[in-house]
Parts: C-alpha cells; sequence; structure tokens
C-alpha cells in the first residue's frame, strides 16, 4: 500500500482564511492516500474551518491551539519579527505521536496555508526514508531556493539569505520520514530560535546534510512556491459599515 502524506497546516483567523483553506483542500483531494491535520490558532476550533473541513471530503484531523501571547504577532508587527504557526506544528507532531505506530509508513510535510502545491510535489515525498528535499519557488529573496546535488547527494545550497544556517531551507521545502519523527519523540520546533532558524532547530536533531534525499529530477525542478496573499482593503467596507449600509452573508 502506499505510504500516507500527513500535511501539517498551521492557520489562522483572517478574511482570505476561507479562500486559503478551500484551494489547499481542492489541491489535496487529488492525492492519494492523504491526511490533513489543520491546526488552527485560536482559543477554540472555529466554525468555519471546522465546516470547511467536514465538506472537503478528505481524510482530516483538525486540532487547535492558540499562540502564546509573548511570540504572537501584534497587528502591526512586520510578519517577520516572529516565527509563525511553531506552536501549531509542534501541536501536529504531538497528535501523529499520540496516534500513529512505527509500523506504518508515511511522510510528514508542513503545508502552510497560502503557499502553492504541484500535485507532483506529493509524489516526490511520497517514499522518503529520512528527510527528503527540493527546490522552492519565490522565497529567500530569489526566484528560487534550492539544493546543490552532486552524485546524487545534497552537497551545499542555493539561498543568498543567513546561508550559514544549519539547513538554509524553507518550511516548504522538505518532508519527514513518519518513522524517523515516532523514532525521536524530543524533535520539534524551537520557539525561541532566531529569524530563519525554524527549519533547522527541527532538522539539525534528525539528520545530517549527507542523509537528505533529493528529490525533483536531483532539485532541478519547482514545484512549491512560496506564494503570499495580499491582505485585502477594506476601506469601503468601513465606510459602508459606519453608515450603517453594511451587508452581512
Ligand atoms: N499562521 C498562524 N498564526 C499566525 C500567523 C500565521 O497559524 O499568527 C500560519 C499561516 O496560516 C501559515 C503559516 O502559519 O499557514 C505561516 O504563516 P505565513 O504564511 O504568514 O508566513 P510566511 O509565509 O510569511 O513565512
Ligand atoms: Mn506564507
Amino acid at each position: 500500500t502506499l505510504p500516507t502524506i500527513y500535511a501539517i497546516t498551521p492557520t489562522y483567523s483572517r478574511l482570505v482564511q476561507k479562500a486559503e483553506l478551500l484551494r489547499l483542500s481542492q489541491t489535496f483531494l487529488h492525492v492519494k492516500n492523504f491526511h490533513w491535520i489543520v491546526v488552527e490558532d485560536s482559543v477554540t476550533k472555529t466554525r468555519l474551518v471546522g465546516d470547511l473541513l467536514t465538506q472537503s471530503g478528505l481524510k482530516f484531523t483538525h486540532l487547535n491551539v492558540e499562540t502564546s501571547s509573548d511570540y504572537k504577532l501584534k497587528q502591526n508587527d512586520p510578519s517577520w519579527l516572529k516565527p509563525r504557526g511553531v506552536e501549531q506544528r509542534n501541536l501536529g507532531l504531538q497528535w501523529l505521536r499520540e496516534n500513529r505506530e512505527l509500523s506504518e509508513e508515511g511522510v510528514v510535510y508542513f503545508a502552510d496555508d497560502d503557499n502553492t502545491y504541484s500535485l507532483q510535489l506529493f509524489e516526490e515525498m511520497r517514499f522518503t526514508h529520512q528527510v527528503s528535499v527540493w527546490p522552492v519557488g519565490l522565497v529567500g529573496g530569489l526566484r528560487f531556493e534550492r539544493p546543490l546535488v552532486e552524485k546524487g547527494k545534497v552537497v551545499g545550497f542555493y539561498t543568498a539569505w543567513k546561508p550559514n544556517r544549519p539547513f538554509p531551507m524553507d518550511m516548504a521545502g522538505f518532508a519527514i520520514a513518519l518513522q524517523l519523527l515516532l523514532a525521536n519523540r524530543e524533535a520539534k520546533f524551537d520557539l525561541l530560535v532566531e529569524r530563519g532558524y525554524l527549519e533547522s532547530s527541527l532538522l539539525q536533531s534528525l539528520v545530517s546534510i549527507e542523509e537528505l534525499e533529493p528529490k525533483a529530477d536531483n532539485c532541478s525542478k519547482i514545484l512549491v512556491w512560496h506564494t503570499r496573499t495580499e491582505k485585502p482593503k477594506m476601506k469601503q467596507e468601513e465606510l459602508l459599515q459606519k453608515q450603517g449600509l453594511g451587508s452581512d452573508l
């Protein structure tokens, strides 16, 4: 049987949330043996996300944990100030450790709700022994970042931003064997790390660079893009609401 792909998606309430999750769910519907772990950054599970998941037709697990206030971005903070989705991804890992057995074949991928995923990406990651890696488009101030491969092994990284990070890769650029995560029960993302070091904080305790498994044609194909959705402007909405002319659906 095909190994299961577990995608862990942190998500938070905002105007575009429903659109993002709907787009994602309709991509994932095309992936065989897929299990979506959606972790809301909220005090309680919302109806919006719950209904969307139920109606999606996907196999899913719905979790929530609110980012502790010290680590949460404030309204006007720049988005890079603090890492985002950390406690949510860690809760997803905890759920897998509490609900899955070492005997199960699977792979775990951290799928943010605003990225763009090719279906081919999931077949590339499906058979992962430890950690597989591939390029990510539109990230790090470059058209793409990617692992550099020689004779089938990762020997370095094409990246410009903080190149001395232990694993200078975006969250979207790797997947981890379920067994490796179940065997290393302490491995998780570190909330306290310096900007850019989140991915490294997890990967460092799991693999070395030589062990990385290059996918996507020796990391020569871009199958995922770090797209970001513009925050919609609500000027007219606010004016109408103030005049008592606003409309609700
Ligand atoms: N996220 C979250 N809580 C927040 C901000 C973001 O759970 O307060 C989620 C978000 O929905 C996404 C992931 O964390 O799935 C990464 O956030 P974002 O896409 O804003 O980060 P960036 O692309 O800027 O690194
Ligand atoms: Mn993003």
